[in-house]
């Protein structure tokens, strides 16, 4: 028995040494596999028909490894839309297999940096990478216009010359950029509809990001299904009103106890101007606390926390953050990270989340 064992050992240890010498070319045999994998999957077509939702951002302006800045990617039955896309959030949604050629069009919560980040990226990607032959819709409050045009403005050089390289049969112009789809913000108590494609329906309703205005949060429903979107907001009684009996809210939150804590330390180590920005952000979010109570009062299916501040840079702080919110919402939580996804078959009850990176 031993000697078999050493003898297995060896076999193995040459067999190491073999691939080490010929890693190149091993992994140059495997590379056509790896990028035929690549480019043919696509997370829509793997689903059940449904309503379906994928954190392509779970954080904030602070940098978090597990979480790139706020944008949520919803699949409803074969059409793709995403909600805001913060910094690094282009780069999640190929990651996972979800094909911006597909992508439908953008909806804007609000226009602070964070949420627009990854805008002209996504843009880029949804023409030069996907071939979009029209530009990208990209909805919002009044201002999203200017926002589209500057990013069109920027990525105008890079444009001509992809075209005058690829050729027009490849990257048509006509493709390129975006187109502002600009809303008024609806009242409170007012939903409004922007989209209906099919059994889709995506509606907008205000939200409280004061002093920022204007800011919205989104409804998605389908065949029976729903999700609330909040975008960036205090607890909000109209964002509850609008949940009542949704199947999922996903919804940003701050933990005022960590942030007001780094805001005290920041102080006493003489930073000043850094205790202002983190008191200041304490007065235009919820706590995670806030948006279970909404949770319960509104009887959501299933509760899913997004836009997460601060950064949870060691791994008790996910306890720390979610301190309390069982003993408010008892209905499934989850603390979302990049590439959190939930399914939502239709015709069915079924709410089933798993990661996906
Ligand atoms: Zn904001
Ligand atoms: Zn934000």
């Amino acid at each position: 028995m031993k000697r078999f064992i050493g003898f297995s050992v060896i076999v193995l240890l040459i067999l190491g040494c073999i691939g080490y010498v010929f890693r190149t070319q091993l992994v140059m045999a495997m590379l056509p596999r790896v990028v035929l994998t690549n480019m043919t999957r696509n997370l829509i077509a793997e689903q059940p028909d449904g309503l379906h939702l994928m954190l392509c951002g779970a954080g904030s302006p602070l940098p978090d490894p597990n979480r790139s800045g706020p944008c949520v990617a919803v699949i409803a039955g074969d059409r793709f839309y995403v909600v805001d896309s913060g910094s690094g959030s282009p780069r999640v949604i190929q990651q996972v297999g979800l094909p911006l050629s597909e992508l439908e069009a953008v909806f804007l919560t609000h226009l602070h940096s964070d949420h627009i980040d990854g805008l002209g990226e996504l843009q880029m990607q949804h023409w030069a990478g996907g071939g979009a032959d029209a530009p990208l819709p990209i909805y919002g409050p009044a201002g999203v216009e200017a926002i589209v045009d500057g990013i069109n403005l920027m990525y105008g050089p890079s444009r001509v010359s992809r075209v005058a390289h690829h050729g027009e049969e490849v990257v048509p112009l006509a493709g390129a950029g975006g187109v502002a789809r600009p809303f008024v913000e609806p009242k409170e108590g007012e939903l409004i509809p922007l989209l209906k494609e099919g059994d889709l329906t995506v509606s907008a309703f205000k939200v409280n990001h004061f002093p920022v205005e204007p800011a919205v949060g989104y409804r998605f429903d389908y065949k029976g299904r729903s999700i609330v979107i909040s975008g960036d907001t205090v607890k909000s009684a109209n964002l509850e009103h609008y949940s009542e009996g949704v199947d999922l809210l996903v919804h940003e939150a701050l933990d005022s106890k960590v942030v007001a804590r780094m805001a005290a330390v920041s102080r006493e180590q003489g930073f000043d101007r850094r205790a202002k920005l983190l008191d200041d952000i304490l007065g235009y979010h919820a706590t995670p606390v806030e948006a279970a109570e909404i949770a319960r009062d509104a009887e959501v299916g299933h509760l899913l926390y997004y836009h997460v501040v601060p950064p949870l840079l060691l791994a008790p702080l996910e306890a720390v953050f979610l301190q309390g919110v069982d003993e408010v919402y008892e209905g499934p939580v989850t603390l979302g990270r990049d590439g959190t996804f939930i399914v939502l078959p239709a015709g069915t009850d079924e709410i089933d989340s798993r990661d996906l990176l």
